[in-house]
């Protein structure tokens, strides 16, 4: 049986989620449409990290010093199928003339009200989830092996401090002093004291499921397999059933690309992939009390409770759906063992998600240029878990005429539809 209602939000993710629920708080009938697999999402595997500083694009200046290393696949930090190149060039290309430093700043100052917002947001909806314990003002490290490597972040340091982003730099000893668990001598650390970190994101999700049916909205389980303008609204299509709105927000991840390609809109976003693993700590091991990134290895440690520990890995450019290399999950995992005391893997393969990613690094939102009552809601990279619930917020505003609180103009669609200006 067909379905109608004011609006359809495609994708379940923490965007899409947070999208239903604020839709629904607007008194609108709302129905989301997700196939429901937990692990699908990359809102279920990522590190948890809610920070306002994330505000750095992974397209930097730095890439052009670093990309000899990439393109020998040398640097754990990337991956790069080359047979999958030719499909992504316009996102690669996108990358390249955003790796400056005019536009790197550009997109901090873009990104800060999104980022700013985020912690709070969370806080918004945890209270209303049940999930508050999950939630804590933890902080997050980066830590550098060496004195360079360190030195080699000043202009990310500089650029945070311009925003007014909290941090301490820390010596080894001082590292050693806060973060008890950590084994592996490192030169520095950049304490991000205003950060924070959900453990178990994954039950973030599930509680925002709950919350929403709580609210009265409705789900259809399913793929959404094309997207239609119909009748002055819009055909949602499940393979042989439908959902009837009058408006539709595409949030379906590292998916979303595809389905506006349906509608004639070729977006220049790319699957980033990555994985995790989870370890547990020795019993003797200091307990780990906030994800830590470190730089050496291009790998995040993240703490999930009761003694678990999450190794997540770089980033791997290859199709969405092509079969798991587990090449650099097995590298964060060894480095992993030289930096805690670990004791063996406590899943017997490692999960892979992709983060729905844009060459600049910012997420697309805003409504669609060429079709009324079509918004987008996706792109969000390595930053959806943080900046999922604010979005769904903005996401309210644009479907119920407001004007957002944050601006929005930096995030528009078009900006991805072109060819980017190289020089
Ligand atoms: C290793 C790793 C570490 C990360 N760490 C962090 C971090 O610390 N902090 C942070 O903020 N972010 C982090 N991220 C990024 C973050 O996880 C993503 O940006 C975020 O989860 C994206 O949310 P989403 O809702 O857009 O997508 P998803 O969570 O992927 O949800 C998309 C949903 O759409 C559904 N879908 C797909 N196709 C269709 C279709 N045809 N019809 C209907 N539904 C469909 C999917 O099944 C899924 O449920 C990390 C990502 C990775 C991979």
């Amino acid at each position: 049986m067909d379905e109608t209602a004011d609006i359809a939000v495609v994708g379940g993710g923490m965007v899409g989620l947070a999208s239903a629920i604020a839709l629904r708080d607007r008194g609108l009938d709302v129905v989301l449409c997700d196939p429901g697999e937990a692990r699908a999402r990359t809102s279920y595997g990522n590190a948890g990290v809610v920070s306002r500083g994330s505000i750095l694009p992974m397209a930097s200046p730095a890439l052009w010093g670093k990309l000899p290393a990439y393109l020998r696949n040398a640097d754990s930090a990337l991956r790069l199928r080359y047979t999958h190149l030719p499909r992504i060039l316009p996102y690669a290309l996108h990358f390249m003339a955003a790796a400056r430093e005019s536009r790197w700043r550009a997109a901090a100052a873009a990104l800060l009200p999104l980022t700013g917002a985020a912690y709070g947001a969370h806080e918004r909806l945890a209270a209303r989830a049940g999930t508050t314990d999950r939630l804590g003002r933890t902080g997050w490290l980066k830590v550098y092996r060496t004195e360079d490597a360190f030195a080699a972040a000043a202009l990310e340091r500089d650029i945070l401090a311009g925003h007014g982003i909290a941090f301490e730099i820390l010596d080894g000893g001082a590292l050693r002093e806060a973060e008890p668990a950590l084994v592996r001598p490192f030169a520095r650390a950049m304490l991000l004291t205003e950060t924070g970190s959900v453990r178990e994101p994954g039950r973030l999700v599930e509680a925002c499921e709950a919350l929403f049916a709580g609210l009265g909205g409705r789900r259809v389980r399913g793929a959404v397999s094309a997207l239609a303008p119909e009748g002055g609204g819009w055909r949602v299509g499940l393979g042989d059933r439908a959902v009837r709105a009058r408006q539709v927000v595409l949030a379906a991840g590292a998916a979303s690309g595809g389905l506006a390609h349906g509608l004639g809109y070729r977006f220049a976003v790319a699957a980033e992939r990555g994985y995790h693993r989870h370890y547990a700590l020795h019993p003797d091991s200091p307990p780990l009390t906030r994800p830590v990134l470190d730089t050496g290895a291009g790998s995040i440690l993240s703490p999930m409770g009761e003694g678990r520990v999450r190794v997540l890995s770089g980033v791997e450019l290859n199709a969405r759906g092509a079969a798991p290399d587990h090449t650099q999950i097995e590298a964060a995992s060894r480095e992993a063992a030289g930096t805690l005391r670990l004791g063996g893997p406590l899943d017997n393969e490692p999960w892979l998600g992709s983060r729905p990613a844009t060459p600049d690094g910012m997420p697309v939102i805003g409504r669609a240029p060429r079709h009324d009552g079509l918004i987008f809601a996706f792109g969000h990279g390595h930053i959806g878990l943080s900046t999922g619930p604010i979005t769904g917020e903005i996401v309210a505003d644009l479907a119920t005429g407001r004007d957002p609180a944050i601006p929005i103009a930096p995030f528009a669609p078009e900006r991805l539809l072109r060819w980017p200006r190289l020089l």
